[in-house]
C-alpha cells in the first residue's frame, strides 16, 4: 500500500467529477518537514509552533523562533505554510512557565486568551515570524478563538508588528493572510461577523469536538463515547462549510479526522476542498479523493445528516463502499 500511495504523490487529488481538494499536512518540529515531499503534501495547513517550545529547556528567544519559522518557510519552498501562534495552556505546559493549576484547564487559560493577557509573548512571536518571511508571503492563525473580539485584538497585534518593521526599514511580507481556528462552538453562531474579519479560517475538529460533545479529548472514557460522524458534529461542519462558502472565506479542516479516509469522505461531500492532516494520512485520503463522487457523496450525505441516530458510520460506511472503496 505504501508504494502504492508513493506512486499517486505526484498526483493532485481530484475527485471523479472533478473537484480539486488540496491535502496538506500537519507539522510542529523540523523534522516534520522531511515529510513534506515525501507525502506529497501541497503545503503546511498546521503549523504548531508550540512544539518548538514544549521541547526547549527556556523560553525560545526571537532569534531561535525567526530562525526556525525561517527553516520552515525555506524547506516549503513556496508552497503554503500556515503558522499557528503558541497553543500553550490545557494539556500543554511549559516547565519554565508559570502555571496556575485550573480545575478545568481545557475551558481554561490556554490558546490565544494566554496571548492576548500576554501581549509581550505573542508580539514576539508574530515579529519572528514577520521576519521569517523578509518579503515572503506569510499566514499566520490564532488557536481557540471564541468570540469575534478576542480576534479583533488578535489581529492587532499583527498590525503593531508590521508597524514595528516597517519603522526600522524592514520588509513586509509579500502577503498577509491572518486567520481564526475555528474551536470553540461560540463562534459557529457569529460566523457572519467573524468571517469578514478574516482572510480564513480552519476548523481545529479535536477541540471544536470535545467542547461541542462536553468530552474530553484527552480521556478515552468519554472522547469514545461520541463519533464524528453523527448528526450534531455534521451538521456543525455543515454550518461552517456553509457560511465560509457564502462570505468566500478559504476554510480548511486540520483536526485529525481530516488524516481518516471515511471522515474525509464526509469532509468533502459537505464540501470542503482543504484538509490539513498528519504525513501519514495524505496517501489514504489521496487515493479516496481519486475514487470518489463528490455529488453523489453530498447527496448521500445530506439525508444521513437527518438521522435519528447517534452515530451514522455504519451508514456511512455503505455510502463510501458504493462510492469509492
Ligand atoms: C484541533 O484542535 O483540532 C487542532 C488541530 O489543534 P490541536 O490538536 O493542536 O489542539
Ligand atoms: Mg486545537
Amino acid at each position: 500500500r505504501r508504494a502504492e500511495f508513493a506512486r499517486l504523490r505526484d498526483r493532485p487529488a481530484v475527485t471523479q467529477d472533478g473537484a480539486k481538494i488540496q491535502l496538506l499536512m500537519n507539522a510542529g518540529l523540523d523534522v516534520d518537514l522531511d515529510m513534506l515531499g515525501e507525502a506529497g503534501a501541497e503545503g503546511i495547513g498546521l503549523f504548531r509552533t508550540e512544539f518548538q517550545f514544549m521541547v526547549a529547556e527556556e523560553m525560545p528567544r526571537l532569534t531561535a523562533q525567526t530562525a526556525l519559522y525561517s527553516r520552515v518557510m525555506d524547506a516549503a519552498g513556496g508552497l503554503p505554510v500556515t503558522f499557528r501562534t503558541l497553543d500553550l495552556g490545557g494539556d500543554k505546559v511549559l516547565p519554565y512557565m508559570e502555571a496556575e493549576r485550573e480545575d478545568n484547564p481545557a475551558l481554561g487559560w490556554r490558546a490565544v486568551r494566554m496571548g492576548l493577557d500576554r501581549p509581550a509573548l505573542l508580539r514576539l512571536q508574530l515579529r519572528a515570524l514577520i521576519a521569517a518571511a523578509r518579503g515572503r508571503p506569510l499566514k499566520v492563525m490564532f488557536p481557540l478563538v471564541a468570540s469575534v473580539d478576542e480576534f479583533r485584538a488578535a489581529r492587532a497585534l499583527v498590525d503593531l508588528e508590521i508597524a514595528w518593521a516597517n519603522r526600522r526599514g524592514r520588509p513586509e511580507p509579500a502577503r498577509l493572510d491572518v486567520g481564526a481556528m475555528i474551536e470553540a462552538p461560540s463562534v459557529i453562531w457569529h460566523l457572519d461577523a467573524l468571517l469578514p474579519m478574516t482572510d480564513f479560517v480552519s476548523v481545529g475538529t479535536n477541540d471544536l469536538m470535545q467542547y461541542l460533545f462536553a468530552a474530553d479529548r484527552g480521556n478515552p472514557r468519554v472522547s469514545e463515547r461520541y463519533d464524528l460522524l453523527s448528526p450534531p458534529a455534521l451538521r456543525a461542519l455543515e454550518m461552517i462549510q456553509k457560511a465560509c462558502a457564502e462570505t468566500g472565506t478559504p476554510v480548511s479542516v486540520c483536526g485529525e479526522m481530516a488524516g481518516r479516509p471515511l471522515e474525509a469522505f464526509v469532509l468533502v461531500a459537505l464540501g470542503f476542498e482543504a484538509l490539513s492532516m498528519p504525513p501519514a494520512g495524505i496517501g489514504p485520503v489521496k487515493q479516496m479523493v481519486l475514487s470518489c463522487d463528490r455529488s453523489a457523496a453530498r447527496k448521500g450525505i445530506q439525508s444521513l445528516l437527518r438521522s435519528t441516530s447517534g452515530s451514522i458510520r455504519n451508514e456511512v460506511e455503505t455510502l463510501a463502499r458504493k462510492l469509492y472503496l
